[in-house]
């Protein structure tokens, strides 16, 4: 059984005093929602100089903190960058490798991705890899071969061991930021293929455990269409995580995430109607 597993990318947004109010509201928002934190994984990736702020907050509270990237090296003259070893001091366990905007604006490529997971797996950081089409390879009807060579480009001699210790998070580019979500059939048909693909290259045991997210546009009000797919695991969400209540709704997105005494309510509700 995959465990839901829902992740804000706040980008570059908020001041530090804007994410510790958001930190403890967003505590209280997923009170309020009734959400059982063992039965989702909840991760906020925050801009750097925010996760140790955040990490307060979120002690023991079953709230990941988690970078939007990372270099490969270790230490040395790589100006601006951030390695895996500083992430792991700070307890940092999770990383975005790969969004969609790093390669756009920062010209990442999937060779690059490669060398990224692996690093982050010799430091037990469990990296979120982002693939997904742009527009012109969906009109053309090319997007199923865009993602698989992006997939595999990123996978590029990185192992099983190191794979499924990653979730990958499906992001069609037309999706980001735009308004515009994937129907639940375009993403479910597109983390099928995605799994598919994992199982050709590493078996289907490992294909079959990894997390596989949506991530476009997604908004309290579609996320449980999402959620009900087979290969959708959890989502990537950008501009609705930077609002602590609406993205608390989206954790709590449907009652298998929510605490054993709602759910006892809302079936008696149901049987209720039944009679
Ligand atoms: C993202 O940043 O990964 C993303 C999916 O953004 P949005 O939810 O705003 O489309």
């Amino acid at each position: 059984m995959r465990k839901p597993f829902i992740a804000g990318n706040w980008k570059m947004h908020k001041t530090i005093n804007e994410a510790t109010d958001f930190g403890e509201l967003f505590v209280q928002k997923l009170k309020d929602e009734q959400v059982d934190l063992s039965k989702v994984d909840v991760a906020i990736f925050a801009p750097y100089i925010h996760m140790s702020a955040l990490k307060v907050i979120f002690l023991l509270r079953g709230i990941d903190v988690g970078a939007q990237n990372m270099f490969y090296e270790d230490k040395g003259a790589f100006t601006g960058e951030i390695s895996p070893s500083m992430l792991s001091d700070l307890g940092i366990e999770r990383v975005i490798i790969g969004h969609s905007e790093r390669r756009k604006y920062f010209g990442e490529t999937s060779a690059a991705c490669a060398r990224k997971i692996k690093a982050a797996y010799t430091h037990d950081i469990r990296p979120v890899l982002c693939v997904g089409e742009d527009l012109e390879d969906r009109e053309a009807g090319s997007h199923k071969d865009a993602v698989r060579k992006m997939l595999l480009d990123s996978l590029d001699g990185v192992q099983a061991v190191e794979a499924e210790f990653a979730a990958v998070a499906y992001e069609p580019l037309w999706a980001i930021g735009t308004g515009k979500t994937a129907t639940p059939e375009q993403a479910e048909e597109m983390a099928a293929l995605i799994r598919s693909v994992l199982a050709e290259k590493y078996g289907s045991k490992v294909a079959d455990d990894m997390i596989i997210q949506y991530g476009g546009s997604v908004k309290s009000t579609n996320i449980a269409e999402l959620m009900a797919k087979e290969d959708i695991d959890g989502a990537l969400v950008g501009g609705a995580s930077l609002d602590a209540a609406e993205f608390a709704k989206i954790v709590a997105f449907d009652d298998s995430v929510k605490k054993e005494s709602l759910k006892q309510v809302s079936v008696k509700n149901v049987l209720k109607k039944d009679n």
